[in-house]
């Protein structure tokens, strides 16, 4: 790898170390770029807090972090400044203005959960209804339409158990809307570290067959996942076998 675009701060609350050693770490693996993105700040309606992302009013020490970095290790590495978000049709649009007025150099889709997070489907959990698969893959094709993000982080986050032909039907669907829109799909090392239901093999054999681009992303929430060379080692015999076209940079998209 010569660039990593998915990395968390503490900020998330579901992360741990000091930002400046997930820098030390990328300069070590000899990575280019290594990219910020922690879980963006939302806008919800009513009470509701959501407790695994950096709160609004935490937005902009984020920003100064990495900037601030960013001058540290100029000639040492680059250090885009980005957000992992999801796409939530209703909420969004509050959210934009705020993040526009802001330098942030890109947008990682990552689709927790379906159209908001308070009364809705979490993607992670196993289920075996169809609708919701289909609400998923129609409201990420969606998203990516909107032309807001750099690339699509664990598309395969969906845990379905129902029947592979529908699985099949929607995620091709997903795959072809993919490659339409120029969007790069993540192969999240994270989920191959701890055995989660993502990489999902029938998913990347489907988007091998379409012939979309994957990009590796640590999805780093510890700066030691920085080192982890044998991970990426299991990944690129994976893609190599599945033979899945990878690309080690993207053009950043600006919001
Ligand atoms: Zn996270
Ligand atoms: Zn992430």
């Amino acid at each position: 790898m010569i660039a990593n675009y998915h990395t968390h701060t503490w900020r998330c609350n579901h992360a741990e170390g000091k930002e400046e050693d997930y820098v030390l770490n990328g300069i070590k693996r000899g990575l280019e770029i290594l990219g910020f993105s922690d879980h963006s700040p939302y806008i919800f309606p009513g009470d509701y807090h959501s407790t695994f992302r950096m709160r609004m009013d935490q937005l902009d020490d984020y920003i100064e972090t990495v900037l601030g970095l960013r001058k540290q290790f100029q000639s040492e590495i680059q250090i885009p400044l980005g957000l992992e978000i999801e796409f939530y049709p209703e909420l969004l649009p509050k959210l934009l203005p705020i993040l526009r007025d802001r330098p942030i150099d890109y947008l990682l889709l990552g689709q927790h959960y379906l159209g908001n997070e308070i009364n809705e489907h979490y993607n992670g959990h196993v289920t075996a209804d169809s609708s919701l698969l289909k609400q998923y893959c129609y409201q990420t094709m969606e998203a990516m339409n909107t032309g807001l993000f750099t690339y699509f982080a664990h598309p395969d986050l969906f845990h379905y158990a129902g029947d592979a032909e529908t699985y099949r039907k929607f995620m091709r669907q997903m795959c072809k809307e993919a490659i339409s829109c120029h969007m790069p799909l993540e192969f999240n090392l994270l989920g191959l570290e701890l055995g989660r239901n993502y990489p999902d093999p029938t998913f990347w054999q489907i988007a091998a067959e379409e012939g979309c681009s994957v990009i590796l992303g640590c999805d780093a929430h510890k700066p030691q996942a920085l080192l982890n060379l044998s991970l990426e080692q299991k990944a690129l015999q994976m893609l190599e076998d599945l033979g899945l076209k990878r690309i080690d940079k993207v053009e950043l998209r600006r919001i």
